[in-house]
């Protein structure tokens, strides 16, 4: 097998057979062997019917349903593991993604690269303040934290090798970071410039509760890029700080007490002294519990430190 496109779907009834024609269409003038992959999680508006049908009168075509909604991330997972192509495309089924941009997504694995990435350029010319600033900023955001520049790190739409889109372990909501855990990986990444069309039918899946859930896989995806491997180095370096300065504080009021005489019991002061150590030795003692975790992590799953690209 030479293409696999995997469509993750929630709802998207009367998106999928006009999707499945210009499919179809683009693929085939491909000339290779290919396969698209539905997979349906856990729509409740008749898609699974809508499936069926587009299946039985399309070889190319296999459909993997899910028990339950588990969210796009997962139904991305699932579909790429069940990919048999050299070369995945992943793409969102509402009809936003233009399958005429296939080739070029193409094109950038053809010059060398792992992961080619979809720049939605056109996107939010209207809504400019609502959508595009916001947007604009999460993608600045992201880019500065986890040190991966892109221009669009919402944008699904996206063709791996095959190799590096099973090796992507995926949680929560994390198919939005796949850049950065792609380059953790060292994998090679391009960004191409991709059309931009409205939904076709439906509703988006999502509301503003995307920010403040990003936001938190941002957190973890930085950690586990930066030190899944030595978390006593971050937890650990606060708990110095915290426990050096509540030390430090505690130390002088002691001998305010001692050599001046002042009062010490009444005194705020002493309550955030002795705070900061607490504090201080509960960071320290984090970063120990985390190391001792990501030792296991890596133990239990024989997952190497490193990934090696080639060997001669
Ligand atoms: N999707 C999914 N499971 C979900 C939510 C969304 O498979 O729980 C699919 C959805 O059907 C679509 C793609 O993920 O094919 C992107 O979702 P949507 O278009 O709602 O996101 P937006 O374009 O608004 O960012
Ligand atoms: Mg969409």
């Amino acid at each position: 097998m030479d293409y696999s496109v995997v469509i993750p779907l929630y709802n998207e009834r009367d998106s999928l057979g006009p999707l499945h024609v210009e499919l179809t269409r683009v693929m085939q003038s491909l000339g290779r062997a290919y396969e698209l992959i539905f997979v349906d999680d856990g729509s409740v508006d008749g898609s699974i019917e809508a499936l069926r049908k587009i299946k039985s009168a399309d070889q190319n075509v296999r459909v993997i349903s899910l028990a339950r909604n588990s969210g796009q991330t997962a139904a991305l997972a699932c579909g790429f593991s069940h990919a048999t192509g050299d070369v995945i495309i992943a793409m969102d089924a509402d009809g936003q993604n233009d399958p005429a941009d296939i080739p070029r997504l193409l094109a950038k694995l053809d010059e060398g690269y792992d992961l080619a990435s979809g720049w939605r350029t056109e996107r939010w010319q209207e809504e400019r303040f609502t959508r595009r600033l916001p947007s604009m900023a999460a993608n600045s955001l992201i880019s500065a934290m986890t040190g991966v520049k892109l221009h669009d790190y919402g944008c699904t739409f996206k063709a791996y090798r095959r190799d590096l889109a099973r090796s992507l372990q995926l949680y929560g909501e994390m198919h939005r970071f796949v850049p950065a855990i792609a380059a953790e990986q060292g994998a090679r990444i391009a960004e191409v410039e991709i059309g931009f069309r409205p939904r076709r039918a439906g509703i988006s899946k999502y509301g503003l509760w995307r920010i403040v859930r990003t936001l938190l896989d941002l957190i973890t995806v930085k950690f586990l890029s930066g030190y899944s491997t030595a978390p006593i180095q971050v937890f650990g370096l606060i708990g110095i700080i915290l426990g050096g300065l509540g030390g430090l504080w505690t130390f002088i009021l002691v001998m305010e007490k001692i050599l001046l005489g002042y009062e010490l019991g009444r005194r705020p002061a002493l309550l955030l002294a002795v705070l900061l150590v607490v504090v201080g030795v509960q960071f320290v003692s984090i970063g120990l519990l985390g190391e001792m975790l990501a030792r296991t992590y890596h133990e239990s799953q024989g997952k190497p430190i490193y990934v090696i690209r080639e060997e001669f």
